[in-house]
C-alpha cells in the first residue's frame, strides 16, 4: 500500500477550516421529524417559485441540449442584462450563483498575508471562502445593528484587498443609504475593491437605498453583486453575476473556468427578466406577509429585527438549536442563528399567508 500523509500536503488554513454542513434534502428530513409537509423558511427562496415566463423555458427544455455545453460567458444574458441596466455586456461576469463571485473575487486580487474586511454578524460566506483561501478575515461589529463606516475604515491597511458590505444586510435587513455609501467609498479613497452584496435589492422599498451599479462609473473600485436566487426564484438552478469597471471585471474573469453556468439557468434568467409581473408580485406578498408577522410577533412580545429583505429574525426565550428542533417536528424548517453569532435568534424567510399562519401557531406551541 502507498504510503501517503494526507496532512503533510494539506494548507494548515484548509486543515483548520470547520467544513459548512449542508441540511440534508426534505425526504430525509420529514421522516427524520416524521412530518408529512414541510414549510422551508431558512433560505430566503421566492415562495412564489420562478417567473411564469422562467417556468415556461423549463417546461420546454429540449431535452437533447442537456448533452451540449452552454455558453461559456453567458453570452445572450449578459447583452440582454447589459442593456437593461445601462451597462456595458463586458462589465457583467456570471458565475453558479453570487456565492461562486465571492471567491473570484478572492482569487483575483488576495495573496497571503492580505487580509478582508467586514462585519461580523453579515453573511457568512464571504468570511468562510476567505478563511479557506488563507486570507486573513477582520470582522468589525455590527452597530446599532448596521455595518459600522469607522470602524471598517479602521481596519483597512495596506494588505486589504477587499471589504464586503451587505446591502441591505442579510440577517438584520439594514442597509446604508446613499449619504452613507458615498461617505464610506469617498473615504476609502480607492484604496481596495469594495464589494456590494445586494442579493435582496429587487425587494427594497426605501427611497434613500443607493443602486451600488448607479455609482460605478465614478467608483472604479466597486463591485456590484446580484442574484437569480432571492426575487427570482431561480436558486435551485445556481446563477448570480457581478458588474464593476470594465477592467476591474475582466481581471476577475481570469480567475475563472467557463461553464460554470449551465444553459437551463442562463435561458431560465433571460426569460425571468422580461417577466413584468413577477417582481411587483412577489413585493406585495413580502409586504403583506412581513406586515402580518411582525403584528403576531409583537402580540407574542417576542423581540425583532427587521427591515429590506424578505425575512425577520426574532429573539426567543429558548435556544434558538432547540426552537429549530421543536419547529421542524410542527412541519416549519427556520434559520437557528447561533452559527452566525446571533445565539437565541432565528431568522424567518417570508412565504405564502399559510406558511406565515403555521409558522406562527408553531411557534406558539414551541413557547407554551
Ligand atoms: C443568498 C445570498 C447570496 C448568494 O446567492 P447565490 O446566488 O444563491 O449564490 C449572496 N449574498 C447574500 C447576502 C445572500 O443572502
Amino acid at each position: 500500500m502507498t504510503s501517503f500523509v494526507l496532512d503533510a500536503i494539506v494548507p494548515e488554513f484548509v486543515r483548520q477550516f470547520k467544513a459548512y454542513v449542508p441540511s440534508r434534502p426534505d425526504p430525509e428530513l420529514m421522516a427524520l421529524y416524521g412530518v408529512s409537509r414541510l414549510h422551508r423558511l431558512n433560505n430566503n427562496e421566492n415562495p412564489l417559485g420562478p417567473p411564469a415566463a422562467a417556468q415556461e423555458v423549463l417546461r420546454r427544455f429540449p431535452p437533447p441540449l442537456g448533452a451540449v455545453y452552454p455558453s461559456g460567458d453567458s453570452f445572450y444574458l449578459r447583452r440582454r442584462l447589459g442593456e437593461r441596466l445601462g451597462v456595458d455586456p463586458d462589465q457583467i461576469l456570471f458565475g453558479n450563483g453570487a456565492n461562486e463571485t465571492i471567491g473570484l473575487v478572492l482569487k483575483a486580487f488576495c495573496r497571503e498575508g492580505d487580509n478582508i474586511v467586514t462585519a461580523d454578524r453579515t453573511f457568512a460566506v464571504y468570511e468562510w471562502t476567505a478563511r479557506f483561501s488563507g486570507v486573513e478575515v477582520r470582522l468589525v461589529p455590527l452597530r446599532d445593528g448596521r455595518f459600522d463606516v469607522e470602524g471598517m475604515l479602521a481596519r483597512i491597511d495596506e494588505r486589504t484587498k477587499v471589504v464586503f458590505v451587505c446591502n441591505p444586510n442579510n440577517p438584520t435587513g439594514t442597509y446604508w443609504d446613499r449619504a452613507t455609501l458615498l461617505d464610506f467609498l469617498a473615504r476609502v479613497d480607492g484604496r481596495t475593491i469594495v464589494v456590494l452584496d445586494e442579493a435582496y435589492a429587487e425587494f427594497v422599498e426605501s427611497p434613500d437605498y443607493p443602486e451600488g451599479i448607479s455609482l460605478l462609473p465614478e467608483h472604479p473600485n466597486l463591485v456590484v453583486f446580484r442574484t437569480f436566487s432571492k426575487m427570482w426564484g431561480l436558486a435551485g438552478l445556481r446563477i448570480g453575476y457581478l458588474i464593476g469597471e470594465r477592467n476591474l471585471v475582466d481581471t476577475v474573469r481570469r480567475t475563472c473556468i467557463v461553464y460554470s453556468v449551465n444553459i437551463v439557468a442562463q435561458e431560465a434568467a433571460l426569460a425571468a427578466l422580461d417577466d413584468p409581473e413577477h417582481v411587483p408580485a412577489t413585493r406585495a406578498l413580502v409586504r403583506g406577509e412581513k406586515a402580518y408577522l411582525l403584528s403576531e410577533l409583537g402580540a407574542m412580545s417576542l423581540p425583532t429585527a427587521s427591515g429590506e429583505g424578505n425575512f425577520v429574525m426574532v429573539e426567543l426565550p429558548i435556544s434558538d438549536t432547540l426552537a429549530y428542533r421543536k419547529l421542524m417536528r410542527e412541519g416549519v424548517m427556520i434559520r437557528a442563528m447561533t452559527d452566525f453569532r446571533f445565539p437565541g435568534w432565528i431568522r424567518v424567510s417570508i412565504g405564502c399567508h399559510d406558511a406565515m399562519e403555521d409558522f406562527v401557531a408553531a411557534l406558539r406551541r414551541t413557547l407554551e
